[in-house]
């Protein structure tokens, strides 16, 4: 996908601050956090929204919240609390059209992060 900026993040032709990468997924800072804490966690494989997570991508999301759950313990938030959240399209608040989990955390949410 040579115009999602996400591709361009996971193959480093545009520049993230990357906190966790691995063959299959990739975290970095949010460039507009909505908390203290605010990570992206991304499949490298471009995926465009949730809708489009197919059979053979089985076990994607685990592995992308398992990056969540360590990430949280790394940045010390887990015992305080965080948010993970997927955005679908238009309605559910989608603006950049690569699968992302967002890990939010460091002070007490509402509803009014989105
Ligand atoms: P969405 O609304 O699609 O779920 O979230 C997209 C997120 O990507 C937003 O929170 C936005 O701040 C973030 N974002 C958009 N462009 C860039 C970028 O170029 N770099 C980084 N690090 N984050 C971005
Ligand atoms: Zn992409």
């Amino acid at each position: 996908m040579t115009d999602c900026i996400f591709c361009k993040i996971a193959s480093g032709i545009l520049p993230a601050s990357i906190i966790y990468q691995d063959e299959k997924i990739i975290a970095f800072d949010d460039i507009y956090p909505k908390a203290p804490t605010h990570k992206l966690i991304i499949p490298r494989k471009h995926i465009a929204t949730l809708n489009d997570l197919s059979a053979e991508d089985k076990g994607l999301i685990d592995e992308m919240t398992a990056v969540a759950q360590k990430l949280a313990v790394d940045l010390k938030i887990d015992q305080s609390g965080y948010r993970v959240l997927i955005n679908c399209n238009p309605d559910g608040g989608q603006v950049v059209y690569h699968l992302h989990l967002h890990l939010l955390g460091g002070k007490r949410l509402t509803f009014k992060e989105w």
